[in-house]
C-alpha cells in the first residue's frame, strides 16, 4: 500500500482529514481545486495538487469523465471520495473498478443496493431487520400515497428514494396535505438528485436518530464500533452528535441489539468498508432501519474518540486489502463520551446559510479539544459549497466532563466577519433538556433560538450597561 497515489475528490475539512490519514500511512495524497476556490486550505495537507477546471460542481467534483482523465494522466492508484459529491455514486465506483483503480469505499454492488432508500429498506426487511412502516418500493401516484396513509395512519412522510442531506422529504398530517405536497416533493427530488421517485413512510413523532458505525474488510469480516446519537437536527440535518447515545444510556441490551442489527444489515450487502447504518428509535426504544450511508460520515470523529480506532486510516487499509487494526469484535471498547458540534456559516436564528469572508479567527481551547476545520483568517466561504466549515469535538471521561469541555471550547472559538451557528450551540449547551440528554429530533423546534441568541449589537449594549453599573459601584465606594 505504501507509495500508492490517491486522489482526493473532495474539499474542505474532509479533504484535510483524508490527506492527513494518507500521509500518515505513507501513501501519496493528491488534492484538487476548482476555479471558484482561491487558496483552498486542503491543498496545504496534500503532497501534490491537480487543477480541476470549472466552477460549477457538475463540471468539477461531480464530473466523472474529467476525474477519470486526471486519474490516467497523473497515474493515480486509488480515489477517496469523502462525503457528499460522488461518494455514493454507483456509476463512479463501477468505472473505477473497471479501470483497476481502488475506490476507498465499499464494492459497487453495496453502493447500489444501499443507494436507493426503497431498495435498501427491502434488503433490510429481508434480512429480518425492522423497517419504518410504509410503502414497499416507489409510490407513483397521489392516490397510492393516500391509500398507504390510510393504511398506516397519519402523519406520514413523503421521501425521495434518492435523497440525502435531509433534502427531499415532507411530513403530511392528512390526505389534504398529501395532495398539496406530493408534486412539490417530486420536483424537489428531481432537481436535487436527478431522480423524482418517492416513498411513503410513517412519520414517527419525537424519535431519536441513532446510528451505528460499521467497519469491514475485503475478507468478509464485519465489525461495529457502537452507536452515535444525532437527534439534534435542523431541517432533518444533524448539527450536534454524541457517542454513545445518552438515550440508550446504560441499557446494554438495547445497545447490543442495535449494533448487532446494524452488522446484519451490512452483512446483507457484503459490506467491505467504513459505513453507517441509521435507525430511528421511538420513546419505547424500539428501533427501525432508516438507511445506510456507504461512506465515511461527517460525524465519524466522535466514534474515533470513544473507540480509539482511526476510521479513515482503516477505511484506506480495507480498500487496499490490508488487515484492519483489530481482528475481533471483542477488541473494540467504548471508552468515555464524545460530543461534536457542526460549525456552519449560517444565521443562528434562521439557520440558513450565510456565506462571506472571515476577518478574524482565534481559538482558546481546553486540553484535548479536536477541531477538524477548513478555515483561516481571511478565508472566504462561497455559496457554491456546503456551509459547514468545521467540527468541534470534545472527549471526556463521561458525558458530564465532555459537556464541560465542549462548552469551554465553543466559548473559546471566535470567528468574525461572517454569521455562524456558534451562538446557537452556546444556547443549546446551556439548556436543561440538552444537559440532561433527554432530547429527540424535535428538540430544535422547542428551544426558540430567536428569544435566546443575542445579536452582537445587544451584547455590546449589554456590556456598556455592565460597564456603567460597575462605574457607578466604583463611584459609590469612593
Ligand atoms: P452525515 O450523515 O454524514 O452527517 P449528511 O446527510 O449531513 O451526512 O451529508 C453530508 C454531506 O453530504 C452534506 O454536505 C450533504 O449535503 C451531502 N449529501 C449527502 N447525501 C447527499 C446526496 N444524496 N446528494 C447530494 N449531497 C449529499
Ligand atoms: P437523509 O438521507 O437525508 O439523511 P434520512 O432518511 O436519513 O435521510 O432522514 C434524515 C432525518 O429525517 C432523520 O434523521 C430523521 O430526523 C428524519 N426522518 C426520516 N425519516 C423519518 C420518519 N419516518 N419519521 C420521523 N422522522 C424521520
Ligand atoms: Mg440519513
Amino acid at each position: 500500500m505504501k507509495g500508492k497515489r490517491v486522489l482526493i475528490i473532495n474539499r474542505g475539512e474532509i479533504a484535510i482529514r483524508v490527506a492527513k490519514a494518507l500521509n500518515e500511512l505513507g501513501l501519496v495524497s493528491v488534492g484538487v481545486w476548482t476555479d471558484n476556490e482561491t487558496e483552498p486550505p486542503h491543498l496545504e495537507y496534500c503532497q501534490e495538487w491537480v487543477h480541476l477546471a470549472g466552477s460549477d460542481n457538475k463540471d468539477t467534483y461531480l464530473n466523472i469523465p474529467k476525474i477519470m482523465a486526471i486519474i490516467e494522466k497523473y497515474k493515480i492508484d486509488g480515489v477517496h471520495p469523502g462525503y457528499g459529491f460522488l461518494s455514493e455514486n454507483k456509476e463512479f465506483s463501477e468505472i473505477l473498478a473497471k479501470n483497476g483503480i481502488t475506490f476507498i469505499g465499499p464494492n459497487p454492488t453495496a453502493v447500489y443496493k444501499m443507494g436507493a432508500k426503497d431498495i435498501s429498506k427491502q434488503i433490510a426487511k429481508e434480512a429480518g431487520v425492522p423497517v419504518v412502516p410504509g410503502s414497499t418500493g416507489e409510490v407513483e401516484t397521489i392516490e397510492e400515497a393516500i391509500r398507504i396513509g390510510n393504511e398506516i395512519g397519519y402523519p406520514i412522510l413523503l421521501k425521495a428514494v434518492a435523497g440525502g442531506g435531509g433534502k427531499g422529504m415532507r411530513p403530511c398530517q392528512n390526505e389534504k396535505e398529501v395532495r398539496e405536497n406530493f408534486a412539490a416533493v417530486q420536483r424537489e427530488a428531481l432537481s436535487s438528485f436527478g431522480y423524482g421517485a418517492l416513498l411513503v413512510e410513517k412519520y414517527i413523532l419525537n424519535p431519536h436518530h441513532i446510528e451505528v458505525q460499521i467497519l469491514a474488510d475485503k475478507k468478509g469480516n464485519i465489525f461495529h464500533l457502537f452507536e452515535r446519537e444525532c437527534s439534534i437536527q435542523r431541517r432533518h440535518q444533524k448539527i450536534i452528535e454524541e457517542a454513545p447515545s445518552p438515550f440508550i444510556g446504560n441499557d446494554e441490551k438495547v445497545r447490543l441489539d442495535i449494533c448487532e442489527t446494524a452488522v446484519k444489515c451490512a452483512k446483507a450487502v457484503n459490506y467491505d468498508s467504513a459505513g453507517t447504518v441509521e435507525f430511528i428509535m421511538g420513546e419505547d426504544k424500539k428501533f427501525y432501519f432508516l438507511e445506510m450511508n456507504t461512506r465515511i460520515q461527517v460525524e465519524h470523529p466522535i466514534t474515533e474518540e470513544v473507540t480509539g480506532v482511526d476510521l479513515v486510516a482503516n477505511m484506506i487499509k480495507a480498500a487496499f486489502g490490508e488487515p484492519l487494526d483489530f481482528k475481533t469484535q471483542d477488541e473494540i471498547h467504548l471508552n468515555g463520551h464524545a460530543i461534536e458540534l457542526r460549525i456552519c456559516a449560517e444565521d443562528p436564528i434562521s439557520m440558513l446559510p450565510a456565506p462571506g469572508k472571515i476577518v478574524g479567527f482565534e481559538t482558546t481551547f481546553p486540553q484535548g479539544i479536536r477541531f477538524d476545520h477548513c478555515i483561516y483568517p481571511k478565508y472566504t466561504i462561497t455559496p457554491d459549497f456546503d456551509p459547514m466549515i468545521g467540527k468541534l469535538i470534545a472527549k471526556g471521561f463521561n458525558r458530564e466532563v465532555a459537556l464541560r469541555k465542549i462548552r469551554n471550547a465553543v466559548h473559546g472559538l471566535v470567528i468574525d466577519g461572517i454569521k455562524t451557528n456558534i451562538a446557537l450551540h452556546k444556547v443549546i449547551l446551556d439548556e436543561e433538556t440538552f444537559k440532561k440528554g433527554k432530547y429527540s429530533t424535535s428538540y430544535i423546534g422547542t428551544i426558540k433560538p430567536q428569544e435566546k441568541v443575542a445579536p452582537k449589537e445587544n451584547i455590546e449594549a449589554f456590556m456598556l450597561k455592565v460597564a456603567a453599573i460597575e462605574l457607578n459601584q466604583m463611584s459609590g465606594r469612593s
